[in-house]
C-alpha cells in the first residue's frame, strides 16, 4: 500500500511517517511545502528509507498536487499539512484560508481525478481538530462525533471549513472520506511555539514561562504516538463518511499541566541554588477568543475500531521532557536553542 501523507515534515505528520515506516511495510509519499513548521530534521532517520519519497510541494499549488498523484499513484491520502498555531491566525489568518482551505480543496479534487473511475477504492482521511466544536464550561459533556461546530479563531473556523469540504467531496462526488477530530497532541519534534516545548525551552534557558489568563484553560492531551496509531486504524477499519473523535482521556488545566513539567525538570535538570522551575511562570494577558475548555468522547473511535491510548500521563511527559532535553541537534536546525 501506498500512502500519500500531507505535512509529513510537521509535529504529527512525521510521527506518523516514521510509525507507518517502521511498523508496516507501507511506502509514505510525504508531500509538504517545508513552511516555519516543517523541517527535514523530523524525518532524518528516515529520509533514506527506500519505502519514503519526500515531496517539496505547497498544497496552494494544483498542478504540483497533481503532478505528485501522477507521479506516485498513492492508493490512499492522510491529510495532515495545515497552518496549525492559534496565535498565528489571528495575526495572520491569510495563509490559514490559503492552506487549510484552499489547499484542501486542492487536495480533494487532485484525489478525485486521479481516482477516477475507482473512487472505492482509495480513502481519503482529514485529520482535523476538537478546536472545531468550540469551547465547554467545566460542566459540559464532552464532544462527541454529533457536536454542532462552533469554532472561534481562524484556525478552528479555517479547519471547520475544510472539514464540511471533506463531507461535501464524500456526499457529491463519492470521494471515500474519514474525518478525525483529535484533542491537543504532545511528544517528540513538536515546533517550538506550542505550549510543553515552550514550557521546556524556556525552563532550560531560566527564561519566564508565559502562562494565559489564570492558566485555568482546560485541554485533553494525547501523545502523539497514539495519535498516530488512531490514525492507521481508522485508515484501515474506519467506515468511510464517518468522523472519529480521538482522544486521550487526559484533561488538565494549563496551569497543572506547566507545574506537572516544571516539577519533572526539577528532577532531570535542576537550578542552581535549589530555585524551582515553577518560579518562572508569568502569567500574561489572556488570548482573545481564547476557549475555556476542550474535552473529547473517543467511545466511538474505541467501541468500533478498537482503539484506545497506550501512552500515560505519567510516563508520556517525561519521555517527552527528556526527548527535548537529548534534541539539541533537531532544536539548533530550528534556531531554538540558545
Ligand atoms: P505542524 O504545524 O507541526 O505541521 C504542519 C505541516 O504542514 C508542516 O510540515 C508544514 O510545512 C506543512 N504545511 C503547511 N502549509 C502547507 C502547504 N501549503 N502545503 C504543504 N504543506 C504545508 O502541525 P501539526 O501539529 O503536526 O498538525 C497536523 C495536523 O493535525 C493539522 O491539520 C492540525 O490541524 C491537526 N491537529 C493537530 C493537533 C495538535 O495538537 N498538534 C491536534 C488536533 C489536530
Amino acid at each position: 500500500m501506498k500512502v500519500l501523507v500531507t505535512g509529513g515534515a510537521g509535529f504529527i505528520g512525521s510521527n506518523l511517517v516514521r510509525q507507518v515506516l517502521q511498523e508496516s511495510g507501507d511506502e509514505v509519499v510525504n508531500l509538504d511545502k517545508l513552511t516555519y513548521a516543517g523541517n527535514l530534521a523530523s524525518i532524518r532517520d528516515v529520509e533514506n528509507e527506500p519505502r519514503h519519497h519526500f515531496e517539496k510541494v505547497d498544497l496552494c499549488d494544483a498542478e504540483g498536487v497533481r503532478a505528485v498523484f501522477e507521479k506516485h499513484s498513492p492508493d490512499h491520502v492522510i491529510h495532515l499539512a495545515a497552518e496549525s498555531h492559534v496565535d498565528r491566525s489571528i495575526s495572520g489568518p491569510g495563509d490559514f484560508i490559503q492552506t487549510n482551505v484552499v489547499g484542501t480543496f486542492n487536495l480533494l479534487q487532485a484525489s478525485r481525478d486521479a481516482w477516477e473511475g475507482e473512487l472505492d477504492a482509495h480513502r481519503f482521511l482529514h485529520v482535523s481538530t476538537d478546536e472545531v466544536y468550540g469551547s465547554l464550561s467545566t460542566s459540559d459533556p464532552a464532544f462527541s462525533e454529533s457536536t454542532s461546530y462552533d469554532p472561534h479563531s481562524p484556525y478552528s473556523a479555517s479547519k471547520a471549513a475544510s472539514d464540511h469540504l471533506v463531507r461535501a467531496w464524500g456526499d457529491t462526488y463519492g470521494l471515500q472520506v474519514l474525518v478525525t477530530n483529535c484533542s491537543n497532541n504532545y511528544g517528540p519534534y513538536q515546533y517550538p511555539e506550542k505550549l510543553i516545548p515552550v514550557v521546556i525551552l524556556k525552563c532550560l534557558k531560566e527564561e519566564a514561562i508565559p502562562v494565559y489568563g489564570s492558566g485555568e484553560n482546560v485541554r485533553d492531551w494525547l501523545y502523539v504516538d497514539d495519535h498516530c496509531r488512531a490514525l492507521r486504524t481508522v485508515l484501515e477499519k474506519g467506515t468511510p463518511g464517518q468522523t472519529y473523535n480521538v482522544g486521550g482521556n487526559n484533561e488538565m488545566k494549563n496551569i497543572e499541566l506547566v507545574q506537572l513539567l516544571c516539577g519533572i525538570l526539577d528532577q532531570s535538570q535542576p537550578r542552581p541554588g535549589g530555585a524551582r522551575h515553577e518560579d518562572l511562570i508569568e502569567f500574561v494577558k489572556d488570548r482573545a477568543g481564547h476557549d475555556f475548555r476542550y474535552a473529547i468522547n473517543a467511545s466511538k473511535i474505541r467501541d468500533e475500531l478498537g482503539w484506545e491510548p497506550l501512552e500515560t500521563a505519567a510516563t508520556g511527559f517525561r519521555r517527552t521532557v527528556e526527548w527535548y532535553l537529548g534534541a539539541n541537534e533537531w532544536l539548533s536546525s530550528l534556531g531554538a536553542r540558545g
